[in-house]
């Protein structure tokens, strides 16, 4: 077995997976001078194209993002967000509608909020640290008291005293650590996706009406509605902008297996089926869309590292996980990213406290205090964000709904 980093025993971290959370802690150690790399299981091409896109939407976690950036990277993030021309105010609000009539039933109170493009995010995020790709964790050894050993499909290893997980909701870390435990819990509920340009003028135009970033939407047939600005590459040519929507509904697990295999023209077909039920801007989305216009879909499912026989061994503070692989978190309250880059502040930290210059605990002990804290702040968020879908779909309920009740705030 090879070693991609040479044995080097200058490796302090090794990080798998380059989302928002691998990347953002490799700017941070770098940073601080702990040398890091980032092992990502899709080739460049692939994560130069970042095809199945989206866009989050930051708030209270945002200094997250600025505080773990060199300068020059934190000066070029208002150029990721979706419009770039935006800027965030106090009194930012995520209008919510009634999906029948259209009327705005609440206007959600967000504080300062931005969205980013994640493609954008992600591309400015790789610049300046060390990232392998085709690299696809399979499997974890540990080798003297101070070493863990990372090996990816390809054949090859590489070597470091402490191994984060960021590899997302899937995480391959996590299914090493925990077997079974680590498979996410399915939901009964499936959304449906895409982006789309290219719509005339008038109708661009139209579509921002509501609110320049985004809008929500919930329907008493039980259907819960999203709708905003993926890119504006040019605020004076509508024609150019993109817009991101979904739909989401309650579906049992059998006809989610049912649908396992669907094709993208059908998909497409579920959305059109559901938005033609919509108020706008839902029919004008899903009825712009080409039929071989690429759709995605997901079935929902979360992972809660609070629940009973969730703990795993760090093997004395040598791994950890981090951002969405240590805690999948619905999405319809906008927290999943918030809280991983709090994640990665907080293990940053400790990492400095035990690898850094002036280290002065153990690596076991910094790690279990990243944990500690980890667990139990993003255990109470999953459990709040699965209420919160749960009653999104449920007429009923929504208006006592924690996005309802609470908006973005933490849980
Ligand atoms: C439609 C949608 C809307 C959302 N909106 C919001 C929002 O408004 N606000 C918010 O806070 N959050 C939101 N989220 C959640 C947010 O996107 C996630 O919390 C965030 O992307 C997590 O980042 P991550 O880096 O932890 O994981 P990921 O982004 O999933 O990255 C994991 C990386 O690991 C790689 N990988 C996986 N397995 C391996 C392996 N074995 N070896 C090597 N690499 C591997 C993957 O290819 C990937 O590059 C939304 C999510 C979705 C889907």
């Amino acid at each position: 077995m090879g070693t991609s980093n040479s044995g080097s025993q200058s490796t302090q971290v090794l990080i798998i997976g380059s989302g928002p959370t691998g990347l953002l802690l490799a700017q941070g150690l770098k940073k601080s001078g702990i040398k890091a790399i980032v092992f990502e299981r899709y080739d460049e091409d692939k994560i130069a194209s970042y095809s199945r896109d989206w866009n989050f939407g930051l708030h209270w976690g945002h200094d997250s993002l600025v505080a773990m950036l060199p300068s020059e990277l934190a000066d070029k993030l208002k150029d990721t967000q979706t419009d770039p021309t935006l800027e965030p105010h106090d009194d930012d609000t995520l209008p919510f509608k009634h999906g029948e009539t259209g009327d705005i039933i609440l206007r959600i109170p967000t504080g300062k909020f931005i969205r980013y493009t994640r493609s954008k995010l992600l591309n400015l995020l790789k610049q300046g640290i060390d990232l392998r790709c085709g690299k696809e964790l399979t499997n974890i050894r540990y080798g003297d008291a101070r070493s863990v050993i990372a090996e990816f499909g390809d054949g090859t290893a590489a070597t470091g005293q402490l191994l984060v997980g960021a590899d997302g909701t899937r995480s391959a870390v996590r299914k090493l650590l925990l077997g079974p435990k680590a498979e996410p819990r399915r939901l009964p509920y499936t959304a449906v996706w895409t982006q789309k340009t290219g719509f005339s003028r008038e109708q661009a135009i139209q579509l921002r009406q509501w609110n320049p970033q985004h809008m929500a939407g919930v329907h008493p047939a039980g259907m819960f509605m999203f709708h905003g600005m993926q890119d504006v590459p040019d605020l004076e040519d509508p024609t150019q902008w993109k817009y991101f929507f979904y739909i989401s509904w309650p579906s049992s697990i059998e006809w989610q297996d049912s649908a396992k295999d669907f094709t993208s023209e059908q998909w497409l077909a579920e959305g059109r089926k559901r938005a033609s039920m919509c108020c706008d801007p839902w029919p004008i989305d899903f009825g712009s869309l080409a039929d071989d216009h690429p759709m995605w879909h997901i079935f929902m499912s979360d992972w809660d590292p609070s629940a009973e026989g969730c703990k795993w061994d760090t093997h004395d503070g040598r791994v950890t996980l981090a951002g969405d692989a240590a805690h999948s978190i619905t999405f319809q309250r906008g927290q999943g990213l918030n809280h991983s880059l709090q994640d990665v502040v907080n293990l940053w930290k400790e990492i400095i406290a035990c690898l850094g210059p002036n280290a002065y605990c153990t690596q076991a002990d910094a790690i279990a205090r990243y944990e500690e804290e980890m667990v139990a702040r993003t255990g109470a968020e999953t459990k709040m964000c699965t209420m919160n879908t749960h009653m999104l779909h449920d007429w009923s309920k929504v208006q006592q709904s924690p996005v309802f009740k609470r908006g973005v705030a933490r849980a």
